[in-house]
């Protein structure tokens, strides 16, 4: 028997949890991005010049320090007009609700959800807990509020729901969500904020006072920070005080917590970036009405389209044309359907005008959309974003 046989043997009897082998897997993008980047909901841009130079600050012994959180995570809750012990920073919001798993599931507790929504959701619940609950949305894709008020159990120990949500733009009224909190008294309620910035209706102002709710924010998308990887989460003190057990001290990096204080003191920035947003996803729905393309209201950095079965012709087409577009027919739901990101004025341009020019090249018709209704891809080949 060589070595290489010998260590696989030995191994066969080191085996995961149940749950890890159960767990859906993560698949990463498979071709590069140099391109127009219109597939990932990130800022198309660059994130405020203010963040640029305090980077070009950072001193060699800096980075030979470990980071320190808690100072700049009174800096944030100040920002918004919180204590710090209501703070807690993360490795973006993708490590916020792992923690939120790993703290509060066991392995007999519900979590409850609605989709289609972000992927992350399914995978760090599943590494907690089996008893995922999904509560589908009807074809408008908007939130089911009634169904999913009566998806709560006495088992439910954790809530999540995106507001604005991924992948389809929908958000749920502040009423709803603070009717959620009030009906599962015995769960913690997340309220994924990460599109906030797009819409401007926020339950962050709630925290003080709803003992069970807890709201992510990101700075990956408004900030144009995603590869800092900085996310928060906002909320009871005596909740986080357990997540904050669960975390690392050293989650977030040096760099990233230099950044911060002066990305979200430049609120001009933002406002600024948000606005280009807006106006820039009028133009793209007004767009894709001309061009015949049914697509879902958003009130995000992105529009979900709905192209029917010539929708990965699509994708590729508008990639030969540089621009990068996200495939959703995996999503539940969602067969058929393309996720396009709303960016800068020129990238907006520059999407649609390849929209317009690849949609005649596949020979795309309106009749196409229908042959797909209904159809679902398994879960498995789900990605992430
Ligand atoms: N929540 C939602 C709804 C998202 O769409 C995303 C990322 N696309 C995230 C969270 C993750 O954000 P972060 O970069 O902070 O991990």
């Amino acid at each position: 028997m060589n070595v290489t046989m010998e260590v696989a043997n030995q191994l066969k009897s080191v085996r995961p949890r149940k749950a890890v082998l159960e767990m859906p897997e993560y698949h990463p993008p498979l071709a590069g991005r140099e391109a127009l980047r219109l597939d990932f909901n990130e800022n198309t841009f660059e994130p405020s010049p203010r963040v640029m130079e305090r980077l070009l600050a950072i001193t060699a012994e800096g980075l030979t320090k470990y980071p320190e959180r808690e100072p700049v995570e009174r800096i944030v809750a100040a920002h918004f007009g919180l204590q710090a012990e209501q703070v807690l920073l993360t490795n973006g919001v993708d490590e916020a609700i792992h923690l939120l798993c790993a703290t509060f599931l066991e392995a007999e507790d519900e979590a409850l959800v609605w989709t289609p929504s972000f992927f992350m959701y399914d995978v760090s619940v599943q590494m907690m807990t089996p008893h995922l609950r999904k509560v589908q949305s009807d074809a408008t894709l908007a939130f089911p509020v009634e169904r999913f008020m009566a998806g709560i159990t006495e088992r439910t120990k954790l809530i999540i729901v995106a507001s604005p949500n991924n992948p389809t733009g929908a958000v749920v009224s502040r009423e709803h969500l603070l009717a959620i909190a009030a009906a599962a008294p015995q769960a913690v309620l997340m309220v994924d904020e990460a599109y906030y910035h797009f819409h401007g209706e926020s339950t962050i102002g709630d925290v003080s006072t709803v003992p069970n709710l807890i709201v992510a924010r990101t700075f990956s998308k408004a900030y144009g920070l995603a590869s800092l990887r900085i996310g928060l989460l906002a909320g009871n003190a005596k909740l986080l005080k357990y997540v904050r057990k669960v975390s690392s001290p050293y989650n977030v990096n040096g760099v990233a917590l230099d950044c911060l204080p002066v990305a979200i003191a430049d609120e001009e920035y933002v406002a600024w970036y948000a606005d280009q947003v807006r106006v820039g996803r009028e133009r793209m729905m007004e767009g894709l009405r001309g061009l015949g393309v049914p697509f879902f209201p958003s009130q995000a950095n992105f529009v979900l389209m709905n192209i029917g079965s010539k929708h990965k012709e699509l994708v590729a087409a508008m990639r030969a044309h540089g621009v990068l577009l996200r495939g959703r027919s995996a999503d539940p739901g969602c067969a058929g359907f393309v996720r396009i990101t709303i960016g800068v004025e020129e990238h907006v341009t520059r999407g649609l005008a390849a929209l317009k020019a690849t949609l005649s090249e596949i020979g795309w018709s309106k009749q196409q959309v229908s042959e797909l209704a209904g159809q679902q891809v398994s879960d498995g080949e789900r990605e992430f974003e």
